[in-house]
């Protein structure tokens, strides 16, 4: 029985990308929160925020959490997850939590390419790297807390995947 692995970061960070390779990689099932979220409510998260705010969205992201978590899972998470002390404690206690690190550059090239991936409604209304570098400000010292090792998120998939690996045996070994 394997633990699951929490893939956590900002925005952009790959979560959603790393997360899909990695399961294949290990023979494991690929989940993403967000995506788990509105299949399960059949609403957008802009939906979801729009008629209960954030609060109650933040609510409904535990509760997913928690009905995901199962061994030989990759879970992507949403990258305000950490935000919730309840959360960064049970995703640490529960599983191998990888915090996906990048710079707030690489963060906001990737999501100004992408804005479609990134179906969550715009936190500030600021100009994108504006945003990423507040949002990564305020969250960064949040994802550490809750990670148990950070991996280099602006090198390659295949390399982010190697190096979460790695990190897994380490994991497993002690
Ligand atoms: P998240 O789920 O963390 O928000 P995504 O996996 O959706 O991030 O990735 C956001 C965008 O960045 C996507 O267009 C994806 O193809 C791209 N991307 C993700 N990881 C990498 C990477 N390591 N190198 C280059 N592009 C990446
Ligand atoms: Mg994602």
């Amino acid at each position: 029985m394997t633990l699951p692995i929490f893939l956590i970061g900002a925005r952009g960070c790959g979560k959603s990308t790393v997360g899909r390779a990695l399961a294949l990689a290990q023979g494991c099932q690929f989940i993403d929160t967000d995506y788990w979220l509105q299949e399960n409510a059949q609403q957008t998260i802009a939906a979801m925020v729009e008629q209960e705010g954030w609060d109650g969205f933040r609510a409904r992201e535990t509760a997913a959490l928690e009905a995901v978590s199962a061994p030989s899972r990759v879970v992507a998470t949403g990258g305000g997850i950490i935000l919730s002390e309840y959360n960064r404690r049970f995703m640490h206690e529960h599983g191998v939590v990888i915090y996906l690190c990048a710079p707030v550059d690489v963060l906001a090239d990737r999501l100004e390419a992408f804005p479609e991936e990134g179906q969550r409604p715009t936190l500030t209304g600021k100009p994108i790297s504006e945003e990423v570098s507040e949002v990564l400000a305020q969250r960064d010292a949040l994802y550490r807390e809750a990670a148990h090792y950070v991996v280099d998120a602006a090198q390659s998939p295949d390399k982010v995947v190697s190096d979460i690996e790695a990190a897994l045996q380490l994991a497993r070994a002690s």
